[in-house]
């Protein structure tokens, strides 16, 4: 195997405290070794090995590669004016994901697996190595299939979230659509994920049919993550830290009881900023959580709906402006928290043995990500000590 030496690092984030300074453990004017697809050395400039390959980045950045852990992939169907109106000043209801249920079970597979190709593309453009991908705008045992079918394509971190909102010809009649979603949904599109998720909360599923749809999927070796607490305070967050979820999403609407029952738990809250962003609502309060001791996560959310946005560096800079997180707290929930949300420990760091996932940033500091909001400071994408 090759190996690779990247040296003149302005800035190295290795999100290993052990190695550098802080919790993003952060190293001055150091180098990095690829060996393949791992990293294989980490340390100061002057102290580097030879290797097959050398390259100096010229005082840039380097980063882990972001770890999206929350992304809405396989859909068809444009909502942009659905989009303008809200700007308009039309709130937003969970009832709109429902336009993209009709397009998504009109379209091909192929045409479907193109707009998840083309996503993924824009992630990995600006700077995120890892995506999670989940189903949910099909909606019929077939549909599902087909969506986690199509999302293993593209990634190992597929979830099953067929209890999105009940599909327009279950309205009225949510407990009958849990019922499809356990007893014929869960068993045939198992085998093709690793996660079981529901959207529990206003408009969408309550406490115990969230309860039904998690424990099925554990029952099929899925692992629960849940969306909750976006719309409204309610059982989201609780059902998730019960249920060992690894992750609750949103969590925008949280009580006191909620952030305790959080920081005592191994369940991550990944706050999706560029969901409040797109449909002009009041964020999450990060400062919050972090202080209480929750492990934070931050996702981009992509969506056709709510939050249209592959980029990782557009919600670091949210995150920072309006969640009150200090700059190292956002890029370390965008990289090692993620990892966390997927319960990995080879990603969303550049220690020794990780996956070599990097961006190299045209900046001297990855500080620039919030610094700098919407510039597009990606200049190269490693993934697995390959140039992307
Ligand atoms: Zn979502």
């Amino acid at each position: 195997m090759t190996t690779t030496l990247l040296t003149g690092i302005g800035t190295l984030v290795t999100g290993d405290p052990g190695v550098g300074e802080g919790p993003l453990g952060v190293l001055r004017s150091a180098a990095v070794v690829f060996d393949g697809p791992r990293v294989a050395w980490v340390g100061a400039a002057a102290a580097a090995p030879a290797a097959d390959v050398a390259r100096d980045l010229g005082g840039a950045a380097l980063l882990p590669g972001f770890v999206e852990s929350h992304s809405h992939l396989v859909f068809d169907g444009d909502r942009a004016e659905e989009f303008a109106a809200r700007m308009a000043g039309r709130p937003y209801a969970a009832g709109g994901i429902r336009t993209t249920i009709a397009a998504t079970r009109a379209a091909s597979d192929e045409r479907l697996a193109g707009t998840v190709a083309k996503l993924v593309r824009e992630y990995r453009r600006s700077g995120a190595t890892t995506v999670e991908i989940k189903s949910g705008y099909g909606q019929t045992v077939s549909d599902e299939l087909r969506s986690v079918q199509i999302a293993g394509r593209f990634t190992d971190e597929v979830t099953l979230l067929a209890a999105h909102v009940p599909p327009p010809e279950y309205a009225g009649r949510a407990d009958e659509y849990v019922e499809l979603v356990c007893r014929e949904m869960i068993p045939a599109c198992a085998p093709h994920a690793k996660w079981i998720d529901v959207f529990c909360d206003r408009g969408a599923f309550d406490a115990e049919q969230s309860r039904a749809v998690l424990e099925a999927g554990a029952a099929h070796g899925l692992i629960p993550r849940v969306h909750g607490n976006q719309l409204g305070t309610g059982p989201g967050v609780r059902l998730a830290v019960e249920l060992g979820a690894a992750s609750v999403d949103h969590v925008t609407h949280v009580t006191d009881a909620d952030v305790d029952a959080l920081a005592g738990s191994g369940t991550v809250a990944t706050l999706l900023p560029g969901a409040e962003f797109s449909t002009r609502s009041s964020y999450p309060d990060a400062r919050k959580l972090i202080d209480a001791g929750v492990t934070v996560a931050l996702g981009a959310d992509c969506n056709p709906g709510t939050s249209y946005t592959t980029s990782l560096p557009f919600c670091i800079a949210l995150a920072v402006r309006d969640l009150g997180m200090t700059p190292d707290e956002a890029v370390w929930a965008a990289t090692v928290g993620g990892a966390r949300a997927l319960r990995r420990t080879d990603i969303g760091t550049l220690r020794v043995g990780a996956r070599a996932d990097a961006v190299v940033l045209d900046a001297p500091s990855y500080l620039h990500l919030a610094y700098r909001p919407g510039v597009p400071l990606v200049r190269d994408v490693y993934v697995g000590g390959v140039l992307a």
